[in-house]
C-alpha cells in the first residue's frame, strides 16, 4: 500500500526555541534510525509513544498498540491519551526522552478508561504543573482533590499551544459518552482514540511502523480484536449509519495522518478508512 504522506521525508522546521527541546536524534526515524522504535515523530512536533499490550488472537500472540501522542507547541505541550498503568515505565521514559527537561503542560485523556487515562495519576505527580483537559464530567471520582487541575473542554473548543492548537472534536466512533477526539487543523493530524484499530502482524519489533510500512496490507479482519472488545455497540448499530457519519466528519476535519490509540499511525487515511469501514460491516455479520 503506497503511503500518501511519507512522514520520514518531511523536512522538520521548528518554531524558534523549539528545536533545542525536540530536535533530538530520535526525531524523524525513531531512536537509532529505526522506524520500528518509539517514540517517533509523525509530523513536526507531534510524537508517537506506545506501551503495547500483548493479546492472544487464536493461536498466536499479537501486539495491541496502546499509543499516546505528544504535541509540542511554542508555549505548551499536551499528551493525548496516556496508556495503561502497566505501561507507566515505558511512557515515563519515552516522554522524558522527548521533553528533555521541558514540562508537560496538559494531559488529554480521550475518555476515562484504563488504556487512555491509566497514567494520569503518576503523570500529574511527575509534572506538578500539568492540567487535565477534556470532557472531565466524572474524573473527580478518579482523582478526588485534583479538581483544581481540571480544565473542561467541549467539542469545538481548542487549546492554544503557541504557534499551533489542538481542537477538541466530537468522537464519531465513541466508546463512552464523554469520549472526545483531537484534531490539529494545521498539521491535519486527527487523534481518533478507539477508532481505526488493527492488530495485523504487529509483533515485537514492529511497534513503530505505520499501517503503510507493515510487511503486508492491513485487512478488515485485523480490526476484529479491538472493534469487538472495545466497541461492543457496533454489533447492534447499523454500520451504514455510522459510516455515513464518519464520512461527513472527515469532510469537515480533513486529515493527512490519523493517529489511533490501538493501531499503527495511518499515513493513507483514505485506504485505511475503507478497511475500518469494512471492519465495522464485518462485526454485523451473522454468528453461529
Ligand atoms: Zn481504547
Ligand atoms: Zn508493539
Amino acid at each position: 500500500m503506497k503511503a500518501e504522506n511519507d512522514i520520514n521525508d518531511r523536512s522538520i522546521v521548528y518554531s524558534p526555541g523549539i528545536e533545542e527541546i525536540v530536535g533530538s536524534t530520535m526525531t524523524t526515524r525513531g531512536a537509532a534510525d529505526n522506524v520500528a522504535s518509539l517514540p517517533r515523530e509523525i509530523s513536526a512536533g507531534i510524537f508517537w509513544l506506545s506501551a503495547c499490550l500483548v493479546v492472544r488472537d487464536g493461536a498466536r500472540l499479537v501486539h495491541n498498540h496502546n499509543s499516546c501522542f505528544l504535541i509540542v507547541g511554542r508555549d505548551s505541550t499536551v499528551l493525548v491519551d496516556n496508556a495503561m498503568p502497566s505501561g507507566w515505565p515505558d511512557i515515563r521514559d519515552q516522554l522524558a526522552a522527548i521533553l528533555r527537561g521541558r514540562t508537560l503542560d496538559y494531559l488529554f485523556p480521550t475518555h476515562p478508561e484504563a488504556p487512555h487515562m491509566g497514567n494520569c495519576g503518576p503523570l500529574m505527580d511527575q509534572y506538578p504543573r500539568a492540567r487535565l483537559v477534556g470532557d472531565l464530567r466524572n474524573y473527580h471520582l478518579y482523582y478526588p482533590g485534583a479538581e483544581h487541575r481540571f480544565v473542561t473542554m467541549a467539542a469545538g473548543e481548542e487549546l492554544d499551544l503557541g504557534g499551533r492548537r489542538l481542537v477538541f472534536v466530537p468522537a464519531v466512533i465513541r466508546d463512552l459518552p464523554n469520549t472526545l477526539w483531537g484534531y490539529d487543523p494545521d498539521a491535519r493530524v486527527l487523534f481518533v482514540s478507539d477508532a481505526y484499530p488493527y492488530t495485523h502482524q504487529h509483533e515485537a519489533g514492529q511497534c513503530g511502523m505505520t499501517a503503510e510500512e507493515m510487511p503486508e496490507a492491513v485487512r478488515p479482519e485485523d480490526t476484529d480484536v479491538v472493534i469487538e472488545r472495545a466497541l461492543i455497540w457496533t454489533r447492534y448499530v447499523d454500520a451504514e449509519v455510522v459510516i455515513e457519519e464518519l464520512e461527513a466528519f472527515l469532510g469537515s476535519y480533513p486529515a493527512d495522518i490519523i493517529a489511533p490509540a490501538h493501531g499503527g499511525v495511518i499515513t493513507n487515511p483514505k485506504a485505511l478508512t475503507a478497511v475500518f469501514e469494512a471492519g465495522l460491516r464485518r462485526v454485523r455479520r451473522p454468528r453461529d
